[in-house]
C-alpha cells in the first residue's frame, strides 16, 4: 500500500456504503415492477388451457395464447369488461 492513499479498508467501506445505496434504489423499482409482473404471471398462469386461444378462440395446445397478438386483445378484452363491468 502506497503512503498516503486513504487506508484501503475505508475505501471498500465506502463502495459497499455506495453500492448498498445504489443497489436499494434500484431494489425499489425493481421490486414494484418485479410484482407487476408476477401477479399478471400468476393471473395468466391461473388460467386453465381450454384447448382453444383465449384471444381469437381458435384451437389451440398447450399454450393460452398463439402470440403477442392474441395475448394483447384477450387482455384488452379483460380491461374493458373491467372499466365498463361490474359484472
Ligand atoms: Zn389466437
Amino acid at each position: 500500500m502506497v503512503r498516503g492513499q486513504v487506508p484501503a479498508g475505508i475505501v471498500d467501506y465506502f463502495c459497499i456504503w455506495v453500492l448498498l445505496v445504489d443497489d436499494a434504489d434500484r431494489a425499489d423499482a425493481d421490486v414494484e415492477r418485479l410484482t407487476q409482473e408476477a401477479l399478471r404471471n400468476r393471473k395468466r398462469s391461473s388460467m386453465p388451457m381450454c384447448g382453444c386461444c383465449y384471444g381469437c378462440g381458435e384451437p389451440i395446445t398447450g399454450r393460452l395464447f398463439h402470440d403477442a397478438d392474441c395475448r394483447d386483445e384477450y387482455e384488452r378484452r379483460q380491461s374493458s369488461r373491467g372499466r365498463n363491468g361490474r359484472a
